[in-house]
């Protein structure tokens, strides 16, 4: 699909917001005051725009915090409930005197018919009212628009570069006011990206070939290994709802006028769908992870995200007393939900395998789940000594990095995929729904580092799913995943030398002159030449927002 580059992209919910009103902001969040305000003038300034999601949003502070490593000056758009949740990382931030900012624009979730404070994904109460917020997203442009014109005390330079989540639309509007390139982030693997641009490119014969297959996983042509697709990953259902398609086209005609991409993977893990994506869309892609490998102190590691819902001290004595590479860790992201049912069928699982374990409940902390708090104090005195329940957040990249966790039973949402990955941890993969069953095929069928659970279909995204006791997953295929996981004779070997292998590569990536180091090299001087050419060009005035910063 062609876009017009010269054509403002609108979506029916965002006017076209006049940029002369200036709403009262609350100052942003600076670590960078005591920056000498001369040095700054000359260094490359990006304005960092995040979808607001967990597995979005912490990715995106790790990518700012190695850009400022890089020497360059970041601005962070969060909103009230999402600098609540990583002030932790703000307050690192501002005692380093980082030069990043973390502004916190409001966002009218109240207005939009969102409750009061839903500013994530994760706060979503409801499926039905998803594109609701996806779309009230752009409502964040006209106070950003406001911010930029504030004139600056401390005299940084003006953005030169925004790099967007792809899911932020609007930011294509800011980015062509302000006359600066516009990068797009994107959450998934590479792996996903191709063969969801696969996937679309071929909809209409994939549609009949899975008519004529009455439903069942069908392959995916093009690709060096067999990949099997699903139903709803070629007939999804947002292909039946007016709103989402056009939501989907936008993002589509957006993402396609970025000037490049960068992606939260390395080369050496999926070289062959970087250099076919690459082909595909013409674009420059660029590898830049693994994010979570970015060197932080432990003590920050903890709080990634948001705060842990444990004593992380007395968690990690535990793991300190397992064996090395015995401990089973569980947990499905930030989206995820699981019925009771489910939940208790998966704990039965644990308990009969016998082996220790960490698992994350999220559910639990939520209230929403009823009888579950009941059931989990139960199941708790019976593995006492054995497992760790935590309800609420968890500290994952530091708990994967535990020598004595051998195995994830994980959603492969695709950073805790990647995390695992960077940690050398072999996956059961119990995909939920968007890319994770895509992601799954990766680990198992091309990377070879994990078993499948065995999930066969989607579940709905969020809470509703608690009021049926939907079971996906029987307590007899835990135990049995976990026994071909923890342990699984010459293969499950096999697994866990790739997986070592991979992490090894993961840390290389990561280093100086490494793959994915490169890569945001490559953005940088991208950024810096694309500068150079609109000083050159005196006549590419950046006619709306001029005199910001
Ligand atoms: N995460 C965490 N603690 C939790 C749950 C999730 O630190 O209790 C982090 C996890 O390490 C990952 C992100 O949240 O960085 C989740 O992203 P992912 O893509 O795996 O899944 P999503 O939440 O988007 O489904």
């Amino acid at each position: 699909m062609a876009i017009n580059s010269a054509a403002p992209l609108k979506f029916p919910i965002s006017e076209d917001k006049s940029i002369s009103s200036s709403p009262q902001l609350q100052s942003p969040t600076m670590s960078s005051e005591a920056d000498d305000c001369n040095s700054n003038t000359e260094r490359l300034h990006f304005l960092l725009v995040p979808l607001m999601a967990q597995g979005h949003m912490i990715p995106m502070i790790d990518l700012a915090r190695l850009l400022v490593g890089r020497g360059a000056l970041v601005t962070f758009v969060t909103t009230p409930v999402n600098l609540a949740r990583i002030q932790p990382i703000v307050d690192r931030a501002v005692a380093a005197a980082l030069p990043i900012r973390f502004i916190e624009l409001p966002f009218p979730a109240k207005d939009v018919g969102l409750p009061d404070g839903c500013e994530n994904c994760d706060l979503i109460p409801s499926m039905d009212l998803y594109l609701t917020f996806l779309r009230a997203l752009s409502l964040l442009r006209e106070p950003l628009e406001a911010y930029l014109r504030i004139p600056d005390p401390s005299r940084w330079p003006k953005p030169a570069c925004i790099i967007s989540d792809n899911i932020q639309y609007w930011t294509v509007d800011v980015a062509r006011a302000l006359g600066i390139p516009r990068l797009i982030f994107h959450g998934p693997s590479c792996f996903y990206l191709l063969c969801y641009l696969l996937i679309d490119r071929n909809r209409a014969e994939l549609e009949a070939e899975m008519e004529a297959a009455s439903g069942k996983p069908i392959l995916l042509p093009g690709l060096p290994q067999p990949i099997q697709i699903r139903k709803h990953e070629v007939i999804p259902i947002w292909r039946f709802m007016p709103d989402w398609f056009e939501f989907i086209e936008v993002l589509q005609m957006a993402g396609e006028s970025a000037g490049g991409v960068l992606i939260n993977s390395f080369n050496e893990l999926e070289p062959w769908y970087f250099e076919k994506y690459h082909e595909m869309t013409g674009k420059a892609i660029w590898p830049v992870g693994p994010l979570s490998l970015y060197k932080e102190e432990f003590d920050a590691k903890v709080t990634r995200g948001r705060a842990s819902s444990i004593d992380h001290e007395l968690l990690f004595q535990w793991l300190d007393k397992q064996e090395d590479g015995s401990v089973v860790f569980i947990s499905f992201g930030s989206i995820a939900r699981n019925t009771k049912a489910q939940l208790v069928e998966l704990g039965h699982g644990l308990e009969a395998s016998g082996r220790p374990f960490v698992w994350v409940v999220k559910e639990a902390s939520e209230g929403s789940v009823l009888g579950l708090d009941e059931w989990i104090a139960e199941f708790e005195e019976r593995v006492e000594g054995r497992g760790i329940v935590i309800r609420g957040w968890a500290p994952q990249t530091v708990i994967l990095e535990h020598i004595a966790v051998g195995g994830f039973v994980t959603h492969c949402g695709w950073n805790s995929t990647l995390e695992a990955v960077a940690a050398g941890v072999v996956m059961a993969t119990w995909p939920h729904f968007a890319d994770q069953f895509l992601n799954e095929q990766l680990v198992v069928n091309v990377l070879k580092i994990g078993v499948a659970v065995g999930v066969e279909e989607p579940t709905t995204v969020g809470l509703e799913n608690n009021k049926e006791e939907v079971v996906k997953v029987r307590r007899e295929q835990v135990e049995k995943v976990l026994e071909t996981l923890m342990a699984g004779g010459e293969e499950g070997e096999e697994r866990r030398v790739r997986v070592r292998e991979l992490r090894e590569k993961a840390r290389m990536a990561m280093e100086e002159g490494g793959s994915s180091w490169e890569g945001l090299k490559d953005v940088i001087n991208y950024v810096k030449q694309a500068k150079k050419e609109k000083e050159k060009d005196k006549s590419k005035k950046p006619a709306v927002l001029e005199g910001v910063c």
